[in-house]
C-alpha cells in the first residue's frame, strides 16, 4: 500500500477506560465488548486481546471488583479521531453516568506505555494513587484523556494502559445479556456448569464452589454480564463455554487476557516495612505468638511476631474452611501470611491488622503438653502428690516418688502448604490452588486469533 501523507502509517494506539459502572447496574467490559464490535467493524487490527487489569483490591471506597480495561490496536494514523471519537460516544451512551460513584473517564495513548506508566500502574496495584499523580503522568506521556465527574476513573485508566501482563496471566470469557434480561435470573445449567468444571479443570478455574455447591461463573446484580469463564488459554475458555447449556440468548461474548488470579497484587509488594500502610496488599513471614481466638460471628484473629513487631491477622468467616486451618495454628509455627492491611482511622497507630488472603504454613512448631505418669500397677493416670514429693495413684494406692511428668506430642491439625479461603470468598487476583505450577513466564505476544469474540 502506497504511503502518502503519512495517512497510512500504523500507530500503536492503547485505549484504557473505568469506572463506567454502579451498583445499579453497567459493567466496563461491555463497554470494551462493543468497541470491540466497533473496530472491527473497520477493519482495525487488534495487537492484543482486550485486558481486564484488576487494581488493588483493598481500596476502601471500591466496594466491587475495582477493575478497568485496556484495549489495544495498530491503526492507520488517519483511524485516530475516528476511533477516539466512537470510543467517548460508546462510553457516554453506556456509562451508568450521574450514578453515585460513577466517574468514568478513557485514556489514549500512541506509543508504548513509558515506564513511569507501568510505575504507576504498579503502584494502583499495591496502594492508591491520586487523580492529580493520574493526571501528570498522563500528560508527560503525551497521552490524552476524557474524564466524567470525580474524574476518578483516571487513575484506573491509566493503569490499565501501563499494565502490559508481560508476565503470567490468565483469559476469561465474559458473555453478555440481551437488554430485556438485565436484572431477571441468569438461565446457566447448573449440572451443565459442574460436569464442565470436572472436564476442563485446571486450565479452567473458579467455575464452581464444591463446599458450599455454589455456581461461581455467573454473578448476581442487574450488570449485562450473564457469565465469565477463567482459564488459561483462549482455546480452554471457549471449549468450556460450548459445553454450557444456557437457557437464554446470549447479545455477545468477547475473551480478555486478565491478571485474575495471577497474585499480581503480592508480587508487586514491596518489603515489609514499606507495604504496612492502611489498604495495601501486604505478605510477611514470622512465628506465630499467640493462640489463635475465634470472636462472635466466626472470624478468626491470630497474633504473628515479624521482625520484632507483632500483627494482627484475621480470617473472616465467609473463608469457610480457610478460618479453620488459622484456628489450628499454634505458638511457634512459622507462617506467610497474604492480604491486605486494615485501615486503622483513629486507633492506636502500633496495632496493624492484615485480613488474610492466603496462608503458607512453613514449619509447623510441636504441640507439646504435659501428662501425669501412668500407674505402673494398674494403669490409671496418677496424681501429683505435691511439689517434688512424686506421683500417688488414687485407685490402687501405690506411690512412685520418683516419677516425673510425661511429656506428649498431640497431633496436629494442619499441614506444612499453602491455604486459600473458599472459593465463593476468593478474590479475582487471588491465585487459585487448581493455578499453582501453571504459572506464565511471559506472553506470546501474538495478537488475538480465532473466534474471541462475536459479534
Ligand atoms: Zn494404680
Amino acid at each position: 500500500m502506497p504511503v502518502r501523507g503519512g495517512l497510512v502509517t500504523p500507530v500503536r494506539l492503547h485505549i484504557g477506560i473505568d469506572d463506567t459502572d454502579s451498583t445499579k447496574g453497567g459493567c466496563t467490559t461491555y463497554i470494551a465488548a462493543l468497541l470491540v464490535e466497533r473496530f472491527s467493524q473497520r477493519k482495525l487490527r487488534f495487537v492484543d486481546y482486550p485486558d481486564i487489569i484488576r487494581l488493588n483490591p483493598n481500596i476502601p471506597y471500591k466496594t466491587r471488583g475495582n477493575a478497568a480495561v485496556a484495549l489495544r490496536l495498530q491503526i492507520p494514523a488517519s483511524e485516530y479521531e475516528a476511533v477516539r471519537e466512537i470510543t467517548i460516544t460508546t462510553l457516554e451512551e453506556n456509562s451508568q453516568m450521574g450514578e453515585l460513584a460513577t466517574d468514568p473517564a478513557a485514556v489514549f495513548l500512541q506509543g508504548e506505555p513509558s515506564s513511569l506508566i507501568s510505575e504507576l500502574s504498579r503502584r494502583a496495584l499495591t496502594g492508591i494513587v491520586s487523580i492529580p499523580q493520574a493526571t501528570k503522568v498522563i500528560r508527560e506521556a503525551g497521552g490524552s484523556a476524557v474524564a466524567y465527574g470525580s474524574g476518578l476513573g483516571l487513575v484506573g485508566a491509566v493503569a490499565a494502559v501501563g499494565q502490559m501482563l508481560k508476565g503470567d496471566h490468565t483469559y476469561e470469557l465474559v458473555a453478555y445479556r440481551v437488554r430485556r434480561n438485565l436484572g431477571k435470573p441468569r438461565l446457566v445449567d447448573r449440572d451443565s456448569v459442574i460436569r464442565m468444571d470436572r472436564l476442563t479443570s485446571p486450565d479452567t478455574f473458579n467455575n464452581y464452589d464444591p463446599e458450599h455447591k455454589r455456581v461461581l461463573v455467573a454473578p448476581h446484580g442487574p450488570d449485562p454480564v450473564l457469565l465469565g469463564l477463567r482459564g488459561e488459554t483462549p482455546h480452554a475458555v471457549l471449549n468450556a463455554f460450548r459445553m454450557l447449556k444456557i437457557r437464554e440468548p446470549i447479545e455477545r461474548y468477547v475473551i480478555f487476557r486478565t491478571n485474575h488470579g495471577t497474585d499480581a497484587h503480592f508480587q508487586s509488594a514491596g518489603s515489609v516495612e514499606q507495604s504496612l500502610g492502611p489498604n495495601r496488599p501486604v505478605w510477611l513471614s514470622g512465628v506465630v505468638s499467640e493462640k489463635p481466638l475465634r470472636i462472635a460471628g466466626g472470624h478468626v484473629f491470630v497474633k504473628l511476631r515479624s521482625s520484632r513487631r507483632t500483627i494482627e491477622c484475621a480470617a473472616f468467616e465467609p473463608t469457610g474452611k480457610f478460618k479453620e486451618t488459622v484456628a489450628n495454628l499454634i505458638p511457634g509455627d512459622e507462617v506467610t501470611v497474604f492480604g491486605g492491611v486494615r485501615s486503622q482511622e483513629g486507633s492506636q497507630r502500633s496495632r496493624i491488622t492484615v485480613n488474610l488472603e492466603k496462608l503458607r504454613v512453613d514449619r509447623l512448631g510441636e504441640d507439646l503438653m504435659a501428662k501425669n505418669p501412668q500407674c505402673p500397677n494398674c494403669g490409671k493416670r496418677m496424681k501429683s502428690a505435691g511439689r517434688a514429693q512424686g506421683f500417688r495413684c488414687l485407685r490402687c494406692k501405690y506411690s512412685f516418688a520418683g516419677a516425673s511428668k510425661q511429656i506428649m506430642r498431640r497431633p496436629r491439625m494442619i499441614r506444612p502448604g499453602i491455604y486459600v479461603p473458599d472459593r465463593k470468598a476468593h478474590r479475582h487476583l487471588t491465585k487459585p490452588l487448581s493455578r499453582y505450577g501453571l504459572e506464565k513466564r511471559m506472553w506470546d505476544g501474538k495478537p488475538p486469533e480465532g473466534v474471541w469474540h462475536q459479534p
